[in-house]
């Protein structure tokens, strides 16, 4: 059989698994088997998999592979953010950022090469899109960095927590993202508990209800402005699903968990959306919404036009929140001298969308 008709595994989640072993005839419990080997141990080579008869190993060398990307580069900052970028088969490289912290080890996942939503002040939309991601590619990061990281002196994972707020919209590659959860979730593959898997959307409102029916990990949303004429300018998906619509998606989701909670990132941008105006109005449109707030000073990126709110602006805007009683941190930046921060990932994305030469032109103009 050629490389091109074997099943890569990696794309399988357990009930995926188990229609391949019962299509070839066999056990179903070797989908467990199997799945364990692969994510728990981490193992890509199928003569290591003592637990299968000969015959039976042999037979996957056939049908199957566990094809695991090739790691371009690896870059450790200053501060232990650790960034991979993962060459993929057709040529486009995904980024994967790991963020050490006190408490826990969180895994910054991409969902996409590259992204359809050209959110004005995030350099990931500025590199143009190509594709979405496969199961096997998404879940390959968290397979590779577990690898990379090992486990710690007591036996532990160093990843803890795994963000879906790499490059690219996850709920516009939902097919994939969600076999991909289930394996983050499943006791024989990373065992994380749903509050641990965070998924980051611009707000696909259809799709957020659909998560929550199928696989309602935590979510966040990126809201960066109180109101839709900014929002509109900012996140231009805010122009098909508008703030209010948004929020009313916010509460259904957290309605069936009594203590679920939305997070919402909000970008820090000088002038722009940080004024104590800004602070008061987004109060009252998260009035009824179970909330965290998470502020997120800009980063900046090459031939942005945008510039991070000092530190004191940042400072006043949350504690107006906090006045109010909104649960509100405002993140650290991390990682970003060696561009693996909030909003810098770009990896190297074959850009279909001609995005990037018009807006190299604009600015040249300019
Ligand atoms: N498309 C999803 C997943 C990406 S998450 C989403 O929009 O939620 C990436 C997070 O970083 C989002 O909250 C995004 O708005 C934020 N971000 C993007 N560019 C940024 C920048 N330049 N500085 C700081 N945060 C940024």
């Amino acid at each position: 059989m050629s490389a091109a008709e074997k099943t890569n595994l990696l794309n399988l989640d357990r009930q995926a698994m188990h229609d391949f072993f019962a299509a070839h005839g066999e056990k179903p419990f070797r989908a467990t088997q199997v799945i364990q080997w692969i994510h728990q141990y981490g193992v890509d080579d199928f003569e290591a998999m003592t637990n299968l008869s000969k015959e039976l190993r042999a037979r996957l060398k056939d049908i199957a592979e566990i094809r695991v990307p090739e790691i371009a580069q690896d870059q450790v900052a200053a501060d232990g953010t650790r960034k991979w970028l993962l060459r993929l088969d057709d040529g486009n490289a995904i980024e994967t950022v790991f963020i050490p912290e006190e408490d826990r080890g969180t895994l910054c996942v991409s969902s996409q090469v590259g992204c359809t939503l050209n959110c004005s002040f995030c350099s990931t939309g500025h590199q143009g899109f190509n594709r979405s991601l496969s199961v096997a590619e998404i879940i390959v990061q968290l397979l590779v960095a577990n690898r990379a990281l090992g486990r710690d002196p007591k036996g532990e994972r160093i990843i803890t927590n795994v963000v879906l707020m790499g490059m690219g919209e996850p709920l516009l590659n939902f097919d994939n993202v969600v076999p991909a959860m289930r394996l983050m979730l499943d006791d024989y593959g990373y065992g994380l508990s749903r509050r641990r898997v965070t998924l980051s959307t611009a707000g696909v409102i259809p799709m957020m209800d659909r998560l929550r029916e199928e696989c309602p990990v935590s979510l966040a949303v990126s809201l960066h402005a109180p109101n839709d004429a900014l929002r509109d300018q900012l996140v231009p998906l805010n122009k098909k699903y508008p703030i209010r619509e948004l929020l009313e998606a916010c509460r259904r989701y957290c309605a069936d968990s009594p203590r679920s909670r939305v997070t919402f990132e909000y970008v820090m941008l000088d002038g722009v959306n940080d004024s104590v105006e800004h602070a008061h109005e987004l109060v009252r449109i998260l009035r009824d919404v179970p909330s965290k707030v998470n502020l997120i000073p800009f980063n900046p990126f090459p031939q942005t036009l945008y510039q991070r709110s000092p530190k004191p602006v940042i400072d006043r805007f949350r504690d107006v929140l906090i006045a109010a009683g909104l649960t509100t941190i405002t993140r650290k930046t991390r990682g970003d001298d060696i561009d693996a921060a909030c909003g810098q990932l770009a990896g190297q994305v074959k850009d279909r969308t001609r995005r990037r030469q018009r807006l190299t032109a604009r600015v040249g103009q300019a």
